[in-house]
C-alpha cells in the first residue's frame, strides 16, 4: 500500500493511526460483535463513544461551562441559514466582516432573513468569487466596535480562516469581542483545533468537520447557552439549537460514524500534545512553505504576510502555462490535490493538523526541483 501526501482542502487528510484503528474496529467494535455504523445512537456503546468524543473536544479547546457543544448535520453552508434562524428573534439586522468567498456566502444568505450589513470588507460590492487576489488580506478591524455598537445587530459574523483565499485572522476579532454590544459568530471550519483561543469570547462558533476533525457529515456548534432561545418560530426543530441542546444532540439521529471518527481524531490529538502541539506544528509547517515561497523566483504567495493562513496556502507560478505540468509532476511524486480552488486558480496546499511536517518538506523539495528545471 502506498499512501499519497494529500493536500486537499477538505474532505482532507486524516491521521493514518486513526484510519488504521477504524479499519481494525470496522467489523467488531471492541468485542461487541458489530460495527459502529450498525449501533443505535441511543445504545450504551454509542453513548460511550459520543460522550467521550464530546468531552475530549471540550478538553482540547478548554470550552467553558457557559458554552454547549452540539453535533449536528447540514455542514457549514447549512449554518448560513441555521444561525440566522436561531439568533434573529427580535432583530432585523446582523453585521458581517467580508474577507473572502466563505464569509461573503454567509453575508449573502443572511439577506433571506434580514438586513445584512457589511461593516468591514476587502471585497468590492459587485465582485464575484473571482476577486482574488485582491481579497488576499484582512482589512483593519479597529473601527468594528464603533460601527457595530451604533446599531442593534443580532450578531457579528466573520470567518476565522478563509479556506479559498488563504487569509486567517490572528485574534483581531476575539480581542474586540468584549467591546461589542452583540455576540460574535465565527466560522472556524478550516482552522478549529489548530490554535489555542478563548472560546468564552464568542457567542457561537461553527464549522464542518471535514478538515481538522474528521469525515464530512458532522457539523460542530459551540454556543453560549445565553443565546439558546432566540430562534425564529419557523426554525426547523432538527436545527433549533435549544431543542438540540436540550436533547444532548440526540433530538434526531446524529451522524454517528463521523462522530466516532472525530472521537478517534480527538484522542489522537490529545496523544500528540493537544492544541498547543497542533499550533506549534502549524507554525513549523507553514513557515517552511512560506519561507520557500518568499525566496523563490518562480513561486509566489499572493497573501499579505501578516494575514497568511497556516492551514491553506495558495501560491502561484510565474508562468501559468506550467500549471498543468506542475500538477502532473507533483502527482508523480505522490503529492496530490494541489490545484487551487476553481474560483481563484493557481495552486493551494492545505496543511491541516493531520498533514505531517514530512509531507510539507516533500512538497518544498519537489517545488525546488521544479523551479531548478524551469528557471
Ligand atoms: N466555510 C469554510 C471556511 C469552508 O472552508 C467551507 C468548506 N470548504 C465551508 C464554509 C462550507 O462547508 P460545507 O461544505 O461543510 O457546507
Amino acid at each position: 500500500m502506498t499512501r499519497v501526501w494529500n493536500f486537499s482542502a477538505g474532505p482532507a487528510v486524516l491521521p493514518e493511526a486513526v484510519l488504521q484503528q477504524a479499519a481494525d474496529e470496522m467489523l467488531d467494535w471492541r468485542g461487541r460483535g458489530l460495527s459502529v455504523m450498525e449501533m443505535s445512537h441511543r445504545g450504551a456503546e454509542f453513548t460511550e463513544i459520543f460522550e467521550t468524543a464530546r468531552s475530549n473536544f471540550r478538553n482540547l479547546l478548554n470550552i467553558p461551562e457557559s458554552h454547549d457543544v452540539l453535533f449536528i448535520q447540514g455542514g457549514a453552508i447549512g449554518q448560513n441559514a441555521i444561525v440566522p434562524l436561531n439568533l434573529s428573534a427580535g432583530f432585523t439586522q446582523a453585521a458581517f466582516v467580508n474577507t473572502g468567498s466563505w464569509s461573503k456566502k454567509t453575508f449573502q444568505e443572511f439577506k433571506k432573513y434580514g438586513e445584512a450589513i457589511s461593516v468591514v470588507s476587502n471585497l468590492s460590492g459587485n465582485s464575484s468569487d473571482s476577486d482574488y487576489p485582491a481579497s488576499a488580506y484582512i482589512p483593519d478591524c479597529g473601527d468594528i466596535p464603533a460601527l457595530v455598537n451604533r446599531q442593534n445587530f443580532a450578531y457579528l459574523h466573520y470567518c476565522d480562516n478563509e479556506t479559498i483565499g488563504g487569509v486567517e485572522f490572528h485574534g483581531q476579532i476575539e480581542a474586540l469581542a468584549s467591546q461589542l454590544d452583540c455576540p460574535v459568530v465565527a466560522d472556524m471550519s478550516s482552522n478549529i483545533l489548530s490554535r489555542e483561543f478563548d472560546v468564552s469570547q464568542y457567542g457561537l462558533i461553527y464549522g464542518g468537520a471535514q478538515k481538522n476533525i474528521g469525515p464530512a457529515g458532522l457539523t460542530f456548534v459551540l454556543i453560549n447557552k445565553e443565546l439558546l432561545g432566540r430562534s425564529l418560530s419557523i426554525c426547523p426543530s432538527a436545527f433549533e439549537f435549544k431543542t438540540v441542546s436540550e436533547n444532548g444532540s440526540m433530538y434526531n439521529t446524529p451522524p454517528t460514524y463521523s462522530i466516532y471518527i472525530a472521537g478517534l481524531v480527538f484522542e489522537w490529538l490529545l496523544k500528540q500534545g493537544g492544541v498547543a502541539w497542533a499550533q506549534a506544528e502549524a507554525k513549523r509547517k507553514s513557515d517552511l512553505l512560506y519561507n520557500y515561497l518568499d525566496q523563490s523566483e518562480f513561486f509566489r504567495s499572493p497573501v499579505a504576510p501578516a494575514d497568511r493562513s497556516r492551514m491553506n496556502i495558495p501560491f502561484v507560478l510565474a508562468d501559468e502555462n506550467l500549471n498543468a505540468t506542475f500538477l502532473s509532476q507533483a502527482g508523480e511524486r505522490g503529492l496530490v490535490q494541489l490545484k487551487g480552488h476553481k474560483s481563484v486558480g493557481g495552486m493551494r496546499a492545505s496543511i491541516y493538523n493531520a498533514m505531517p511536517y514530512e509531507g510539507v518538506a516533500e512538497l518544498v523539495d519537489f517545488m525546488r526541483d521544479f523551479e531548478a528545471e524551469v528557471v
